[in-house]
């Protein structure tokens, strides 16, 4: 069994979803596809939350209206078959009547998860149904009754392979199952997400629970780059990549992957293939266990960090001050990502600042705190990375761009550079420049 994921912009306009169905068929085997919504449309429900939460009902109906029509014309010009067009264009009716009876509800997280999932449930039908009006057989199935992820960062892949298992053997069997990305169910059982950009997620929980061959993820660019193709000029692919660096690189911000796709299969060596929908013969990004090129890959940056540093004359070096700090952060459940201590200081970055007036107020009986918002972690890493000889060249770059902390060593695949987000930018692009120069670069496309 395979898992193929396709993202927004691959199932974003009927050409592209031809050709998705192109390279379905271009493969042998049982497969279980996951989608993601039509690029844009989780956008749109997402506009459609903030609407209701503002109380804005009015404009939610225009924005729903455009919503329909867009995905009525994609199952006009998809499907040929009169029946199957009219029986997609019904249960398009229903879903949207759904959507409608949501937005009457109070607003509530459950209420966010719900619209926004809509997507993805609107465009899965369609492709089952468009694949059935061109005579290939397949299973459409609902993630609600098989992705239960109670523990967002540590999914219970095994629960999840036995619900599945129980839903496909009450199906008729086909070598083509379709689900949707990006949807769970919580703890509380209640629909929730997998966070924006989840469904590269959906694909490795669920390719773990099956305990799938492969996991491919098509997407619109030939593959993992260098460096961030937004912002930065000359960017190039990298071939293969280590669950490692890969975990780094998507943790810290390289948008092509969700920050946790790597870890649900990198217990249980499945592969995950990078790959372009629209030049699907191109061989694109291939993240496994292996490790055939040591030293620099790539530098992704992370946005939204807060650095907060912690002073203390009198207790820093004692025994326990470092245990009670860290108790203030794990009793928030926020995660920190770098630290670099002095001998009268800790400086510290977190990503998820929801509780921080909580925390601020917890470290302020130990220690003076400052907090600065708007930072951006660059993160550079390759297997061995460290003992490159080059990366003292890193070093003589800082000259210029003011860097807030550096952490070197933490391990031995990344060195994490912490900017002004303004700076962000010229960090990546400088830092391209100098570290890929043609003597430096260790793998090229
Ligand atoms: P999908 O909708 O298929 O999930 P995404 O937009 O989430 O696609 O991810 C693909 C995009 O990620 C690319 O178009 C590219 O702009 C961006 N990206 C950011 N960093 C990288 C990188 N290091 N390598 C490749 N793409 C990257
Ligand atoms: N459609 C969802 C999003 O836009 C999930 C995904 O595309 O992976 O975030
Ligand atoms: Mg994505």
């Amino acid at each position: 069994m395979r898992i193929l994921k396709f993202g927004g912009t691959s199932v974003g306009a009927v050409e592209s979803i031809r050709n998705v169905k192109n390279i379905v068929l271009s493969q042998p085997g049982e497969k279980i596809l996951v989608l993601s919504a039509m690029a844009g449309v989780t956008n749109e429900l997402v506009k459609i939350s903030d609407l209701m939460k503002a109380g804005n009902l009015g404009e939610i109906s225009k924005v729903i209206d455009d919503l329909r029509l867009k995905h009525e014309l994609a199952i006009n010009e998809l499907i040929q078959n009169n029946q199957i067009k009219q029986e997609t264009n019904l249960r398009l009716n229903k879903i949207f009547g759904e959507l409608e009876n949501t937005t009457k509800k109070t607003h509530s997280e459950t209420v966010y998860s719900e619209i926004v999932t809509f997507g993805e449930t609107i465009l899965t039908i369609i492709f089952s149904q468009f694949l059935k009006s061109e005579g290939i057989n397949n299973q459409w199935l609902d993630a609600k009754e098989f992705m239960y992820v109670s523990n967002l960062e540590n999914p219970d892949t095994r629960r999840v392979g036995e619900l599945f298992e129980e839903v496909t053997s009450a199906k008729d069997q086909s070598d083509i199952y379709i689900t949707q990305g990006f949807v769970c169910i919580n703890k509380n059982n209640q629909i929730s997400t997998l966070k924006r950009g989840g469904s590269d997620y959906t694909a490795t929980i669920l390719g773990a629970s099956i305990n799938a061959k492969e996991v491919q993820i098509w997407t619109d660019i030939d593959g993992f780059h260098n460096n961030d193709p937004r912002y930065v000029e000359n960017t190039h692919r990298i071939s293969e990549l280590s669950f490692e660096e890969a975990a780094e690189l998507a943790y810290f911000g390289a948008k092509i992957l969700h920050p946790q796709t790597i870890s649900p299969v990198m217990d249980k060596n499945i592969p995950i293939y990078l790959k372009n929908t629209f030049t699907p013969e191109s061989s694109g990004t291939r993240i496994s266990p292996e490790v055939r090129h040591k030293g620099l890959k790539a530098i992704s940056a992370k946005d939204g960090i807060t650095a907060i540093k912690i002073k203390s004359n009198r207790m820093l070096m004692a025994h326990g001050f470092l245990r009670k700090i860290f108790d203030v952060f794990d009793n928030y459940e926020t995660a920190i990502d770098m630290i670099t201590t002095s001998e009268i200081a800790i400086s510290l970055t977190i990503d998820d600042d929801r509780n921080l007036n909580e925390i601020l107020a917890e470290l302020d009986s130990y220690a003076e705190i400052t907090v600065e918002k708007n930072h951006s972690i660059i993160c550079v890493v390759g297997e061995s990375v460290i003992e490159d000889k080059h990366t003292y060249r890193l070093f003589e770059l800082l000259n210029d761009i003011p860097v807030r902390m550096i952490s070197y060593g933490g391990s031995s695949n990344n060195i994490s550079l912490l900017v002004d987000t303004e700076n962000k930018i010229a960090t990546l692009r400088k830092l391209n420049e100098k570290l890929f120069s043609t003597s430096l670069i260790s793998e090229t496309a």
